[in-house]
């Protein structure tokens, strides 16, 4: 078995899901393929999400008009029976009922949360219906009835397992089948999400509980890049990379991948394949436990950095100060991302800041506090990358940009550093210059 992925924008119109289909008919395996909303689908929702929390009647339905006619005028194009059309339409009317229902009631988190995942459900049934018609034999899942993720960081995959094995058993023997990506069930049963871009995590979960053989994520690009292609110029593909450093790459800003997408499958020692759905011949990255090399591989960004620089004579040779301060951010499951320390000052980061304000008061009790907001983490992956000869040169960059902290050694395939965001894509195209390019020169 294999899981295959396809992203919003793969699935974003009706000449991609064409290509979408062709993919899928030209590999004979049995697999499992997970869908993403529609490009654009699940930003709609979310604005969906706030006009509901503001009682505003005419956004409301003016969203759910839109949606509902743009996965119509899909099916239209499509569909080539009239019958089917019409049979198809009334099954999206019949789902925008049940979206138009959940606006009604008062808004709670849930609510909104049920309301962002029918994305998800009108695409996969309109692509389910659409293989049908041309002949393409496929069963249609549905992933609020074996998605138990009960803890998002850490899915229980034998629920998972258990819940989708009875499932597969139970229905129609098919070599393809259809789900949504991105919805769950959480703790309590309620229909929850794996956070924005989670459909990859969804084909990972996926991956694991059906032991697949490898998973493949389809996006509208080769792979993952060297450097981020939407700033810096000449950037290429990387053709392996271990799951370690897939890993930080996506925790550390690289857009292809949601940040938890590998952990599900590195026990299993389960491949994940980047691919290009407009260009299925490209190989594309493979994410696997296999060093092919070591040393230099990437540079990500991340933005939205806050960094809080916390000073105080009474850490002076004291001991305990550190887990005062990361009592402090534990409590309000506040993640730290980089730290540098003096003697009586210690400068942390965090992207979280829904609870700043709490953070910042309690540790003002005890020290001094100052904040800065808008800033990104550069980060330099590859693995044994800190014995890589050429990585020096990273340093270089305290010549020209205001550098704010440096990890270095935190493990060995990551060098960090902060900038403010503004100087952000001249730190890349600066280090992709003195890391990839002149170098690259140099040995040829
Ligand atoms: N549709 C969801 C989103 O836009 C999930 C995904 O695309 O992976 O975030
Ligand atoms: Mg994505």
């Amino acid at each position: 078995m294999k899981v295959l992925k396809f992203g919003g924008t793969s699935v974003g119109s009706v000449e991609n899901l064409h290509k979408v289909k062709d993919i899928l008919i030209n590999d004979q395996d049995k697999k499992i393929v997970v869908c993403s909303a529609m490009s654009g689908v699940t930003d709609q929702l979310v604005k969906l999400q706030e006009f509901i929390k503001l009682k505003e009647e005419e956004a409301i339905t003016k969203n759910l008009h839109k949606l509902e006619s743009k996965h119509n005028d899909v099916i239209d194009a499509l569909i080539d029976d009239q019958a089917k059309r019409v049979e198809l339409k009334e099954g999206i009317s019949s789902i925008i009922t049940k979206i138009t229902e959940l606006s009604n009631k008062s808004y709670t988190e849930s609510i909104g949360a049920e309301i962002v995942t029918y994305g998800e459900t009108l695409l996969t049934y309109v692509f389910s219906n659409f293989l049908t018609s041309i002949g393409v034999g496929n069963t249609l899942l549905n992933a609020k009835e074996f998605m138990y993720v009960d803890n998002v960081d850490n899915p229980n995959i034998s629920k998972v397992s258990a819940r989708l094995g009875e499932i597969i058993k139970s229905s129609n023997d098919s070599n393809i089948y259809i789900t949504q990506g991105f919805v769950c069930k959480d703790h309590l049963q309620a229909i929850s999400t794996l956070k924005r871009g989670g459909s990859d995590y969804t084909a990972t979960i996926i991956g694991a509980a059906v032991e697949a053989n490898e998973v493949q994520i389809w996006t509208d690009i080769d792979g993952l890049h060297n450097n981020d292609p939407r700033y810096v110029d000449g950037t290429n593909p990387i053709a392996h990379l271990t799951y370690n450093e897939a890993a930080e790459l996506a925790y550390f800003g690289a857009k292809i991948l949601h940040p938890q997408t590998v952990s599900p499958v590195v026990h299993k020692n389960i491949p994940v394949l980047l691919k290009n759905t407009f260009d299925p011949e490209a190989s594309g990255t493979v994410i696997s436990s296999k060093i092919h090399s070591k040393g230099l591989k990437a540079i990500s960004a991340k933005d939205n950095i806050t960094v809080i620089k916390i000073k105080s004579n009474r850490m002076l040779m004291a001991h305990g100060y550190l887990r005062k301060i990361f009592e402090v951010f534990d409590n309000y499951k506040t993640s730290i991302d980089m730290i540098t320390t003096s003697e009586i000052a210690i400068s942390l980061t965090i992207d979280d800041t829904t609870f700043i304000d709490e953070i910042l008061k309690e540790i003002e009790g005890f020290a001094e506090v100052t904040v800065e907001y808008k800033h990104s983490i550069i980060c330099v992956v590859g693995e044994s990358v800190i014995n890589d000869k050429n990585s020096h040169r990273l340093f270089e960059i305290l010549n020209y940009i205001p550098v704010r902290m440096i990890s270095y050694g935190g493990s060995n395939n990551n060098i960090s550093i902060l900038v403010e965001t503004k100087d952000k894509i001249e730190t890349l195209k600066f280090l992709n210059e003195k890391l990839f390019l002149s170098h690259q020169e140099a040995a040829v």
